[in-house]
C-alpha cells in the first residue's frame, strides 16, 4: 500500500470511537488551500468554511458526512463581470481503513463501474485522520452552474465598442451608416423620434 500524501484538509476523528454505529456530530471551520471549483467558477483558496460534520464507524472505515455553505466566485462568460453566487453542499462519502482499501481495490481490479468511488483519497489515516478535500470537491463541483451567467438574460458585450450592455444606455448602438445613405439619416431619426 502506498503512502497517504499528507491530507490537504485534515479532520481529527478523536473521540469516535472504533464499534460499528459510533458516531460523533460536530462543527468545524477549515481553510481550503487551493480554490475548489471549475476554471470558471470557485470557491477561492484561502476561504474559510463553516462544516457540520457527522462521521460514522462502520466495518470497513468511517463514513463522513459534511454539508456547509461556501460563496463561489467566478466571471460571466457573456459580460465578463464578476459573478458571486453562495451554494449549499452536502455529501457523505466513505473513507476505508487502508488494509479494507487495499483488499477492495483488489477484489474489484477490472470492474471499476462497481465502486467508483473507491479512491485512496477516502482513507482512514493511520494518526484516525481523513483528508476533507476530497469530499469538498466532489461535493461543491457539481454544484456550479455549467455556464457562468451574471443573469440569465446577461445581454453580453456591445460588438463595436465592448462596452458591457447591462451598464450601457437603454439603446446603445453604433451607427454604421453608409456615407452615400447619410443624407437620409436626418429623416430615419426623425421617424424614431416619433415613434419614441
Ligand atoms: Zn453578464
Ligand atoms: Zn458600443
Amino acid at each position: 500500500m502506498k503512502q497517504v500524501k499528507k491530507a490537504a484538509i485534515p479532520l481529527d476523528l478523536a473521540g469516535l470511537g472504533s464499534a460499528e454505529g459510533d458516531s460523533k456530530s460536530w462543527r468545524v471551520q477549515v481553510e481550503l488551500p487551493a480554490a475548489i471549483g471549475t476554471e470558471d467558477m470557485a470557491v477561492p483558496a484561502g476561504e474559510t468554511l463553516d462544516l457540520q460534520v457527522l462521521a460514522v464507524a462502520i466495518s470497513e472505515g468511517v463514513s463522513i458526512s459534511a454539508s456547509g455553505q461556501a460563496r463561489t466566485q467566478g466571471e460571466c462568460v457573456r459580460c465578463l463581470e464578476l459573478v458571486e453566487k453562495d451554494i449549499d453542499f452536502s455529501l457523505s462519502r466513505v473513507y476505508y481503513y487502508p488494509d479494507e482499501l487495499a483488499h477492495l481495490l483488489n477484489e474489484v481490479s477490472g470492474d471499476s463501474s462497481m465502486y467508483a468511488e473507491l479512491d485512496e483519497v477516502y482513507q482512514v489515516c493511520p494518526d484516525s485522520r481523513v483528508d476533507l478535500e476530497p469530499l469538498l470537491i466532489d461535493a461543491i463541483v457539481p454544484q456550479i452552474p455549467y455556464s457562468v451567467l451574471c443573469s440569465p438574460d446577461c445581454p453580453g458585450l456591445c460588438p463595436d465598442c465592448g462596452i458591457a450592455l447591462a451598464h450601457a444606455e437603454a439603446g446603445h448602438h453604433h451607427e454604421k451608416i453608409d456615407p452615400r445613405w447619410s443624407a437620409l439619416k436626418g429623416i430615419f431619426d426623425q421617424e424614431g423620434d416619433k415613434n419614441a
